[in-house]
């Protein structure tokens, strides 16, 4: 937000959402401001919880409306995290804490919503903080490998690139998928070390291949924050031999929904270099067909939770045709994720998808084993 438009209106935005917050409290409430954007309430003598609830709930439908600065006009969420003092003894910094896990719930549950504290949280924070501490272990101790599931064009007889996916080879866990890993290495800043690794490793290894294979590889919205991106994608590059056009980055729309422009530029420079850039995940989240205009992307992967629904919902098929054919007339390719039977995949090709990927084709394996040719199954006949 300062760094987009300046700290002046950064500012007043924040004086301008303390006095709505402060307008929904009763006198003797108190608003403290605790962090950049994060505001601290205390509210005594509640009569009972409900009233804390009716109280978020309108702290953040007082926030909702936008905001004007400057000609700006601005729109912001606000998250609440609740804790009650249960006795005397509840420690003020104890029930900050606790409120702190509530936000941090509140917030992984999506945008405008407030949770209460609950003791299950705090064993929940306290498994993410043992998963951040393996986590860097895991990083030097080399636990982290890629595996490759490869990518077919619509006449399915050679495998044209793969995506790397990272798994972590826990010494006492075993193995542990990303959806485990990589949203506390975001929250922890380990993101960094890790999406350094995952550029530098694939690039090495993609080198290694006898084919001209293009190798994907997955960006977090957060690696945009670190300036050092480019250089570590260019080093990447230059440290393997890969020519740059082998080597794809995907990213999700949330790395244009927070743009500032800095993010698309770059997008832009590493255009410049040669390497393409895939939308991942599309049709998830914010998504609007409008993103598709505000960058050349080569490639648009359309969800997988379409591909699942397809035979059963019209809206998920109409959502892969506005794709398909948005995609076409932009010169977009379209690549569909999650295919997982012949069904699927002889559906996807009639509705003009170019690309494939799902367990149909193959499942991700590391380099050495990874599928170089195809005898595909239709995983239907194995998983019902
Ligand atoms: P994604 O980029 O959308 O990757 C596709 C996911 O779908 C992978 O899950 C893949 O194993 C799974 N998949 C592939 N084919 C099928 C299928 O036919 N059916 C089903 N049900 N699933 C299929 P995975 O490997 O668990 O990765 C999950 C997510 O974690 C990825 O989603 C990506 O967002 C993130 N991720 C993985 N590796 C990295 C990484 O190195 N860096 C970053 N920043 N994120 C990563
Ligand atoms: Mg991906
Ligand atoms: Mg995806």
């Amino acid at each position: 937000m300062n760094d987009a438009l300046g700290h002046q209106i950064g500012d007043e935005l924040l004086r301008g959402i303390a006095k709505r917050l402060r307008f929904v409290l009763r006198e003797q409430d108190t608003l403290a401001r605790v962090g950049g954007d994060e505001f601290a309430i205390v509210l005594p003598n509640l009569p009972y919880l409900e009233k804390a609830h009716q109280i978020a709930q309108r702290l953040i439908e007082a926030v909702k409306p936008p905001i004007n600065i400057e000609g700006h006009s601005l729109t912001v969420g606000l998250s609440v995290g609740i804790a009650m003092a249960e006795s005397s003894e509840d420690s003020p910094d104890h029930l900050l804490r606790c409120a702190d896990m509530a936000l941090y719930e509140a917030k992984r549950n999506g945008r405008n919503r407030y949770e209460v504290f609950r003791v299950e949280m705090d064993e929940a924070a306290r498994k993410r903080r043992d998963i951040e501490l393996d986590l860097r272990e895991a990083i030097t101790g080399k636990q982290l490998r890629l595996y490759y599931q490869p990518i077919t064009d619509s006449a399915h007889n050679e495998i044209i690139g793969y995506e790397a996916l990272m798994r972590w080879n826990h010494p006492v866990n075993g193995l542990i998928m990303p959806m485990d890993f990589i949203p506390i290495a975001e929250e922890t800043g380990l993101i960094h070390s890790i999406g350094a690794f995952a550029l530098h490793e694939a690039c090495r290894e993609a080198a290694s291949w006898v084919g001209q294979q293009t190798i994907a590889v997955n960006l977090s919205p957060v690696q945009f924050k670190n300036s050092a991106l480019l250089s570590v994608i260019e080093a990447a590059l230059t440290e393997s031999g890969l020519a740059p056009h082998r080597l794809e980055v995907e990213i999700t729309e949330s790395v244009l929904l927070d743009s500032n422009h800095s993010n698309v530029a770059t997008l832009e420079k590493l255009k410049a270099l040669g390497v393409r850039i895939a939308l991942d995940d599309f049709g998830t989240g914010y998504s609007s067909l409008s993103y598709l205009r505000s960058f050349p992307f080569d490639k648009i992967k359309i969800d997988k939770s379409f591909i699942n629904d397809m035979q059963d919902s019209r809206e998920a098929l109409a959502i892969i045709r506005a794709i398909t054919g948005m995609s076409r007339s932009l010169d977009i390719q379209t690549t569909a994720e999650g295919v997982e039977t012949d069904e699927q995949f002889r559906r996807l090709k009639e509705e003009g998808c170019s690309l494939f990927q799902g367990y149909y084709f193959g499942r991700p394996q590391p380099s050495e084993s990874r599928l170089t040719g195809f005898t595909p199954v239709d995983a239907s006949l194995h998983f019902t």
